[in-house]
């Protein structure tokens, strides 16, 4: 029996994946989507999504549901599997999986997302899940009426601080420049928010631990190099985000940031190979850019597998 090629294999369940998935189905594409955790990604991690057009106000793992339920409406299969390699190829490309299965496919859509940044401090790593987080919906409720440290000065920072400050006694917001990064919307709500305090020009350079849990932060003013501890229960890092490469095949340019580099359809440097959402080069990082580049890879994907079967076809006629 020759061996099964997919017309789509999509690796990542975010939002741009399950978008993606979508637009495949309706496509009539047989595509197959590989994610290694739940479906949503970062999305499922957001308390409140805010601005997903057509929801108010919706919780990022209901918004998660809501777009998988979708793709598998349309029967998208969902498999629970983590790739370890893509292997690009003339005929297809070969995607590898971590049980040693293989799977093949003519297009393939890259949206791996990617990971929240480390500070790489004295005390970062030893006492992460004792104090230190990345993430403040899955750790702020075990620092109700405690005092938490949050680093970094955009909009990550921004919106965790806030949702801390409905927890916590006092949010210590410690940004290393003048001025935040964060849109106006919510620089306005975290200046107004009477239990957050901005520590200005400052960085933190070691977090500090007693009998095993989070006690203080070292914390630096830049502009005078003046140092202080704040005590503190919590140290939460918000300083931006690396996208997941591991997989990219080589071939796939990277920027100088490590984002991979496609046009403004999604193509990479390689024919049949897009990349979507955190993982891709662009100005924004939403989940609603993330939706879009998944419908657009979807579409073209499905205009280069239909060429690609047609003159594989020719081919086989001549
Ligand atoms: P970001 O926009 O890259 O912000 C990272 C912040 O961390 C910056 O303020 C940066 O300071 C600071 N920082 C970086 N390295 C640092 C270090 N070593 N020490 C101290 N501070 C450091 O990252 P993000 O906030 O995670 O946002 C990522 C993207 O997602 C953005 O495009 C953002 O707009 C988007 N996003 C949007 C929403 C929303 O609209 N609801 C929510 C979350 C994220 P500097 O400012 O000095 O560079």
């Amino acid at each position: 029996m020759p061996e099964k090629i997919f017309d789509l294999i999509i690796i990542g369940g975010g939002p741009g994946g399950l978008t993606a998935g979508i637009y495949a189905m309706r496509a009539a594409l047989d595509t197959v989507l590989v994610e290694k955790g739940v479906p949503g990604g970062q999305m499922v991690m957001s308390a409140e999504v805010e601005n997903y057009p057509g929801f108010e106000l919706i919780g990022g793992a209901e918004l998660s549901q809501k777009f998988a339920q979708h793709a598998e409406a349309y029967g998208l299969e969902i498999l629970s599997k983590e790739v370890t390699a893509i292997e690009p190829g003339l005929e297809h490309h070969t995607v590898h999986l971590d049980d040693g299965e293989t799977l093949k496919g003519h297009a393939v859509i890259l949206g791996t997302g990617g990971n929240p940044r480390q500070l790489g401090i004295s005390g970062e790593e030893d006492n992460y899940g004792k104090g230190v987080s990345y993430c403040a919906v899955c750790d702020g409720f075990f620092f109700r009426n405690k005092t938490v440290v949050v680093i970094g000065g955009g909009d990550t920072a921004a919106e965790e601080a806030l949702y801390l400050a409905k927890l916590a006694e006092k949010v210590y917001l410690v940004h290393r420049r003048d001025e935040l990064r964060a849109s106006s919307i919510l620089t306005k709500r975290v200046m107004d928010e009477c239990k957050i305090e901005i520590l200005w020009n400052s960085v933190v350079t070691a977090i500090k631990a007693n009998d095993g849990a989070v006690c203080a932060v070292d914390i630096r003013d830049v502009k005078t190099d003046e140092t202080r501890e704040l005590a503190a229960d919590g140290a939460f890092i918000f300083i931006g985000f690396d996208p997941n490469t591991a997989i990219v095949p080589r071939g796939i340019k990277l920027n100088a940031e490590g984002y991979v580099v496609t046009d403004d359809r999604c193509q990479t440097a390689i024919r049949g190979i897009y990349a979507i959402g955190d993982l891709r080069d662009k100005y924004a990082r939403q989940i609603v850019v993330a939706a879009g580049d998944g419908a657009t890879a979807a579409l073209i994907a499905a205009h280069y597998v239909e060429s690609k079967k047609a003159s594989d076809a020719c081919k086989l006629d001549e």
